[in-house]
């Protein structure tokens, strides 16, 4: 079996060439693939499934709808910037959403798969407005608001949380090695795959006395990349 591994596309109409690059994938090394699963932040942002009829998100859909015609199984967990994909995405797109975390067996090894931002614990600040966006009280009322609103809405939050982030060391946002050892423990070893992070590694721990990985996939803001793993083990590939 061969599943692929990507997250952090930060997909927007201001960036047509990561589009490009992206359907470009799908046509390619992803249909080869069993499973395509996406760990969170697809897009730049979701503002909400009514948001489809947007041509650039319908492209994003049909793209999708046409790997998994093909016979590509496609996973989709949410990111921070996405996490308000629903269904309705879902069922456009043909692709199956996945709690965070999800655990998945890669040929007989359990392997987690996480977006990330919740193993980032150092940064209280982001765990506490994480929090409060997640509540459903907050996506109902956000949700019941015109779209354009919805949109200078997250615009604002975008630029609050860039002015915010130049005060953060890479440390604080980087993920908490306890976090890291709690999630393995929980669901039993010895493997991790997330984003987030945008720091493309592949990092080895040590976890009561069993040695587990955590491979961290790239972001898409320069070039595509993935993460493919097969029979032959774990690689991570560069789009030209
Ligand atoms: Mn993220």
């Amino acid at each position: 079996m061969t599943a692929i591994f990507i997250s952090d596309l930060h997909l927007c109409a201001s960036r047509p060439e990561i589009l490009r690059s992206f359907l470009g994938f799908l046509d390619g090394p992803a249909r080869e693939a069993d499973t395509l699963c996406v760990l969170g932040d697809l897009f730049e942002y979701w503002i909400g499934d009514d948001d489809l009829g947007d041509p650039f998100n319908a492209s994003v859909a049909s793209a999708f709808a046409s790997c998994a015609q093909a016979g590509t199984e496609i996973l989709l967990t949410h990111g921070n910037r996405d996490f308000l994909l629903g269904e309705k995405f879902a069922q456009a797109a043909n692709v199956r959403l996945i709690s965070d975390p999800h655990l998945m067996t890669l040929d007989g090894t359990a392997t987690l798969l996480m977006h990330g931002d919740t193993l980032c614990t150092d940064d209280r600040d982001y765990q506490r407005f994480r929090e409060e966006i997640r509540a459903p009280a907050w996506r109902e009322r956000f949700l019941f608001k015109p779209l354009t609103e919805r949109k200078s809405e997250v615009e604002a939050l975008r630029r609050k949380s860039e002015t915010e982030k130049k005060k953060k060391t890479q440390e604080l946002m980087d993920v908490n090695s306890s976090a890291v050892a709690i999630a393995l423990r929980a669901h039993g070893y010895p493997r991790l795959i997330h984003g987030h992070t945008h720091r493309p590694a592949r990092h080895e721990h040590l976890v009561d006395g069993k040695s587990c990985e955590r491979w961290v996939l790239g972001d898409w803001y320069d070039s595509g990349s993935y993460l493919r793993c097969d029979e032959r083990g774990l690689k991570s590939i560069k789009l030209s």
